[in-house]
């Protein structure tokens, strides 16, 4: 959500900028821009809604000479995508320039009071509130930028990432940040900034991550400087990037989506590397050793997640029932933070996120510590906000998704729960050792298997042409994989922009079975497990009325075979782990459905790959 980049130095200032724009698209964006300083003291914005390509067109033959930019994609919350809602915003003088990402709440009581001061303003945005009150600040204190900058943050409630640019100061660049991410590469003889390190690593591997609070001062010929609101030195904390150039292009395929999917099998045996131990008889999830006494006492679990993740925390909360005895509850983080959650010793949050940045979940995580809760957090972004706010957790180590509908973190996520909940088991002594060494064997063997389910791909993009058509989806699942029919539902969704539902298959009885029919198919989960014979049944309802059917078996299965209209056949694997394997023809069937309808599946509408506000 909303992409941030800036730069500092003797390389080309536009191209790197515009490159950065091009890698932070993933992130969700309505509208670009970009300023630039060059050292006869010109200021120059530029701005358009619609695509990077749309700034690029209007920049050309422009004066782009600069030895510091600042360049942004916005995601709209404050006034439509438009062209003057575009960032960067500026002051009314001229004198700066600022992209910001996130929200400031009390903006209108900011704006009123400038307003009455005379200022004058050219958008509906929140932002220009900051930008406005900085040079106020700056002009009524007679003060340097950086202290205006931190007098401005003290009045602003809500969260921001920002970067502001001063027209006579062509060599220095202010940043700041508060629940929003912000990560600065250190290059020789030049800086960058940007939302997450994409824009940056193919120049440097060096980066630091802005923590809450900091405002960074990147000043040319000076090593950078990080200071609080209240000018306290922080230290300058430098992170190595494992990041590759290659983990952020398409590789040959049409979509990162695509290559996403594909790359499961390997992202898989990334998941497990190093942590299933002896052919399997030993789980090691560092995290869980390192703590061990609180996860053997544990009095419940509480997921806090969003979207996708929110459905991988659903089949953890099989999961850790099952095979660990442990109560479970899941909440969405967005509803969990405003809902006096009742925590304390002995409860154990786990918070998802892929991106570990999700504004919502960021906010459950404080929450749950300042309750005593023992946080935990399964995140992909190595270093990002939620790994830095929890007392411990585990990665999941899928490499950067780019893809805005999640598939590799999906899996990957299911697989990290898996392991954690497996080697809590062992621990406790909730599931005898041989049962534990049977399912850790099969965890090595699932890349393979997905390897396997990955060979469904031209049968699956035959039958996404019969389904293409349909305005509505019903996903049904049992168990452990209902959670894979609201994940499938939602893929389509995300990308395909047809309504589909996911459901619990025995719960459809209760309602959507009013709304089956030939025109509305059904993709049903049931692989052969303890309730393969009470999901046969729901697909018998559903054929009963004339519905279409697609389901997802097992190989072999004979049953389903002769009641569904279509079969995609998955191999066997133990119950909790067909979760993994049966997301998987999901997933192809959203993006060849989507392909159909000419849609843009790395882009989808309105949509955010990483979101940063509430
Ligand atoms: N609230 C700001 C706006 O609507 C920033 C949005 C963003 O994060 O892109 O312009």
């Amino acid at each position: 959500m909303c992409g941030i980049v800036g730069y500092l130095g003797d390389g080309n200032t536009y191209e790197v900028l515009i490159k950065g724009l091009h890698r932070l698209e993933y992130r969700g964006y309505d509208s670009a821009g970009i300023a630039l300083v060059d050292t006869k003291g010109k200021l120059h914005v530029y701005k358009s809604k619609g695509k990077v390509e749309n700034l690029e067109n209007m920049c050309s033959g422009k004066d782009l000479e600069a030895t510091a930019g600042i360049a942004h994609t916005r995601w709209a919350t404050h006034g439509e995508p438009s062209d003057n809602n575009a960032h960067p915003h500026y002051s009314e003088d001229g004198n700066l320039a600022l992209v910001h990402n996130g929200t400031i709440e009390n903006y209108k009581v900011l704006k009123d009071a400038l307003v009455k001061h005379g200022c004058k303003f050219h958008s509906e945005t929140d932002t220009e509130v900051l930008v406005q009150l900085i040079e106020y600040i700056r002009l009524g204190n007679n003060c340097s930028l950086v202290e205006a900058v931190q007098e401005a943050l003290k009045q602003v409630e809500g969260a921001y990432a920002i970067a502001v640019l001063e027209k006579d100061k062509p060599d220095t660049i202010i940043a700041a940040r508060k629940s929003s991410p912000l990560v600065i590469g250190i290059g020789e003889n030049e800086m960058f900034l940007a939302s997450d390190a994409s824009p940056f690593v193919e120049y440097t591997s060096n980066a630091v991550y802005l923590k809450d609070g900091e405002i960074a001062i990147l000043k040319k010929g000076e090593p950078l400087k990080i200071i609080d609101l209240d000018n306290n030195n922080s230290k300058v904390d430098v992170t190595k990037l494992k990041m590759s150039i290659s983990e952020l292009e398409k590789g040959g395929y049409p979509h990162f989506m695509l290559k996403e999917i594909f790359e499961q099998p390997n992202t898989l045996r990334e998941s497990i590397r190093g942590r299933v131990v002896d052919g399997g008889k030993r789980i090691i999830i560092n995290g869980v050793r390192d703590n061990k006494e609180t996860f053997v006492n544990a009095r419940r679990i509480v997921f806090v997640a969003c979207g996708t993740s929110w459905h991988a925390a659903m089949v953890g909360k099989y999961l850790f029932q099952d095979i660990c005895d442990i109560p479970v509850v899941v909440e969405y983080a967005s509803e969990f933070r405003y809902s006096n959650p009742v925590l304390g010793p002995g409860d154990i949050v786990i918070a998802l996120s892929q991106s570990g940045e999700t504004a919502d979940t960021l906010a459950a995580v404080k929450i749950a510590r300042e309750k005593g809760a023992f946080v935990f957090g399964v995140c992909n972004a190595v270093g990002s906000s939620i790994p830095r706010e929890t007392h411990s957790g585990a990665y999941i180590h899928v490499g950067p998704e780019i893809g805005v509908a999640s598939t590799k973190a999906f899996t990957g996520q299911v697989m990290v729960l898996t392991l954690i909940a497996l080697s809590v088991a062992h621990l406790k002594g909730t599931l005898p050792e041989e049962e534990i060494a049977r399912i850790g064997k099969a965890l090595l063997d699932i890349p393979e298997k997905v390897e396997k389910v990955l060979k469904l791909n031209d049968k699956i993009e035959r039958l996404s042409a019969i389904y293409t058509y349909a305005h509505n989806f019903l996903y049904l699942g049992r168990g452990c994989n209902f959670p894979t029919a609201l994940e499938g539902a939602l893929k389509l969704k995300e990308i395909s922009y047809i309504h589909a539902e996911g459901y619990p298959a025995a719960e459809m009885k209760h309602g959507p079975i009013a709304l089956i029919d030939e025109e509305m198919p059904s993709v049903i989960i049931a692989p052969k497990d303890h309730l393969y014979d009470k999901i046969v049944s729901n697909v018998q309802q559903v054929k009963a009325r004339g519905g279409s059917i697609v389901a997802i078996v097992t190989e072999g299965d004979t049953v389903i075979k002769n009641l569904a209209n279509h079969v995609l056949e998955i191999p066997e694997v133990p119950e909790c782990l067909s979760p993994i394997v049966a997301s998987v023809p999901l997933q192809l069937l959203a993006y060849y459905i989507a392909i159909n309808k000419g849609k843009d599946v790395d882009m989808p509408r309105n949509l955010a790959k990483s979101v940063t506000v509430e």
